[in-house]
């Protein structure tokens, strides 16, 4: 469509310069008959019958609308063509044949120069006769509007002329002050309506002539263009239309080189601001190792301070980096859009020449994971209510992502490196480079597996059939390692031992000891009705079967104490 458009370019510019530079100061229409020349004037065919309750437009620049259906009628009668050849021949063709309409007949017309016009609106009644017969008790009585001004009130076209078959003239001036004209013939239930027979009435119409008295036609534009100007007219049209493509070929960028990073930057709209290579220099110390806060799969991730003092972790995408611009690019254009409390926003990226980089707002107690089970000297006490608040915040932004942003969000990726921690021990969830939209509503089959280890739900580690649950699943381990205090899987490679948490929790749980999960480091001070509920919930988590996972906001409400475990397996 968009192709076939630029095709016709040309043609189009050239239709509507030939519109503007002849025919917009005056229009004549011959009302549902054949185009005929009188007086060197020419009224354009105006002959489909197109049936009542319609719209017309004709290969110029006018059209008209009819409405309404002939009551107690079959009919669609809305072109009437005189049959007395005689009569016919004496009062002229424009007259002989008329449009008509059960209700509202309104002609529209497009593309007028401003100016004030005569309008001259010609009428014969040809549907009913004179004499002293049964049809010539019809009475046909319309009103006239133009611009919709009122200009006739029950008009009655036999009365008016002093006869049927006799031609009427009524001229009326009109201002067009926005390119368009509009007469309406309005019947409002007045007159006869089943004399000499059922649905016969209606506004009628023989010809309309419009006309711009002030304006002289140039010797030429009368009678159309010179050829030397046509060609000229078909040359520049061209040349418009050629300049027009390249440009866009320009900007859509396939006449441009342009780098792998700016191909993947395109479409995604960026919400965010955008920081200069120098100030983040400026603010990492130029990347000085001492500030160096992590390693992720991206690259290496600094603390900067901004000059306005703001804090902030630069994720820089190192050159090594197995994970590409892509995934960089989807955590942008995902980041920026999404707000929430619980997770971690982003304040805008760098691009400069080969340079990427992500700038988020810094978060003063790095990772979950870090906190607990990270190595000692880096290990935070966290205590029974704030383990409690960190488990509940990240359901809440889970839910968030999966059921109340615009977006609808996988996040791929849910593990305790991924959830970091604000200064109030907050958290907050991040890393958004495997997010991939959860697209409309249907489970799908994801291209990649892309995500950790242990905390895949099996599904999608197998199938890759990849859904909102797969999160759940993650959340579930998550929750174990929340209560356990431990990393959820383990090597002992003397022992040559493995130690899987989610096991542990089965064996403890079919043992009815349960309460042995819990971290003896908060042990002491937990609520243990809290923790169980959190372990259950965990497992209702990570049930292999998907569609018995429950839906985060089920989670938020069972930990919150809205809801009972109970009332997961019922719904
Ligand atoms: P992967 O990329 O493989 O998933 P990851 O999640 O650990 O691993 P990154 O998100 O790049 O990788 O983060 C690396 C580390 O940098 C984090 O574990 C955390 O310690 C630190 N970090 C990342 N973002 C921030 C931040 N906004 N504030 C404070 N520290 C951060």
């Amino acid at each position: 469509m968009a192709i076939s458009l630029w095709l016709n370019f040309p043609a189009i510019l050239i239709e509507l310069w030939f519109h503007y530079t002849s025919a917009l100061h005056s229009f004549y229409i011959n009302c549902g008959g054949k185009e005929e020349t009188i007086n060197n004037i020419t009224y354009e065919a105006d002959p489909d019958k197109v049936g009542t309750s319609t719209f017309y437009r004709s290969t110029t620049h006018w059209a008209f609308s009819s409405s309404g259906i002939f009551l107690d009628d079959h009919t669609e009668e809305d072109v009437l063509v005189l049959d007395n050849k005689q009569l016919s021949s004496s009062i002229g063709q424009i007259y002989s044949n008329a449009r008509l309409s059960p209700s509202s007949l309104t002609y529209y017309a497009f593309c007028l120069h401003n100016a004030t016009y005569s309008v001259s609106l010609h009428f014969t009644e040809i549907q009913f006769t004179d004499g002293k017969n049964y049809s010539s008790l019809g009475r046909r009585i319309f009103d006239v509007y133009i611009q919709g001004k009122l200009e006739l009130k029950d008009f009655n076209i036999k009365d008016e002329a002093g006869g049927a078959g006799k031609p009427i003239l009524k001229n009326f001036t009109a201002n067009v002050s926005d390119g368009t004209l509009e007469i309406r013939l309005q019947w409002t239930g007045k007159g006869t309506t089943v004399i000499p027979m059922r649905g016969v009435y209606g506004p009628l119409i023989s010809a309309i002539s419009v006309f711009d008295p002030v304006y002289k036609p140039q010797s030429e534009s009368r009678g159309g263009i010179s050829a030397v100007a046509k060609v000229g007219i078909v040359a520049a049209a061209a040349f418009a239309t050629f300049l027009l493509v390249v440009g866009i070929l320009w900007w859509s960028g396939c006449l441009r080189r342009r780098s792998t990073l700016e191909r993947d930057l395109k479409g995604i709209e960026l919400q965010t601001g955008s920081f200069t290579l120098r100030q983040i220099k400026d603010a990492t110390n130029n990347f000085d190792a001492a500030n160096k806060i992590g390693e992720g799969g991206f690259g290496p991730v600094y603390k900067g301070i901004l000059a306005d003092g703001k804090e902030i972790a630069v994720k820089q995408l190192s050159a090594r980096s197995n994970q590409g611009n892509r995934e960089f690019v989807t955590e942008i254009g995902m980041i920026s859009a999404l707000q929430h409390p619980h997770l971690v926003k982003l304040y805008g990226c760098c691009i400069e020449g080969n340079q990427l980089m992500l700038i988020y707002e810094y978060l003063e107690n790095n990772s979950l994971a870090r906190a607990l089970f990270g190595p000692e000297e880096f290990q935070l006490t966290l205590d029974w209510p704030t383990r409690r608040k960190i488990c509940i915040g990240i359901a809440r932004g889970l839910a968030y992502l999966h059921e109340e942003s615009r977006l609808k969000i996988v996040h791929r990726d849910i593990k305790a490196t991924n959830v970091l921690l604000d200064k109030n021990l907050d958290p907050k969830i991040s890393d958004f480079g495997l997010a991939k939209l959860d697209e409309e509503d249907n489970t799908h089959i994801s291209t990649r597996i892309a995500g950790t280890y242990g905390y895949m739900a099996p599904e999608y580690a197998m199938h890759g059939r990849l859904t909102d649950k797969a999160d759940v699943y993650s959340f579930g381990i998550v929750a174990l390692e929340i209560v356990s205090g431990t990393c959820n899987t383990k090597h002992n490679r003397v022992k040559k031992e493995y130690f899987y948490l989610l096991d542990v929790a089965h064996t403890l749980k079919q043992q009815g000891n349960l309460l042995d999960l819990i971290d003896p480091r908060v042990a002491s001070h937990c609520n243990a009705g809290e923790a169980m509920v959190m372990v259950d919930v965990a497992l209702l988590c990570t049930n292999p079967t998907a569609a018995a996972r429950p839906s985060m906001s089920m989670v938020v409400s069972v930990l919150e104490g809205r809801a009972s475990v109970s009332d997961i397996l019922t719904d």
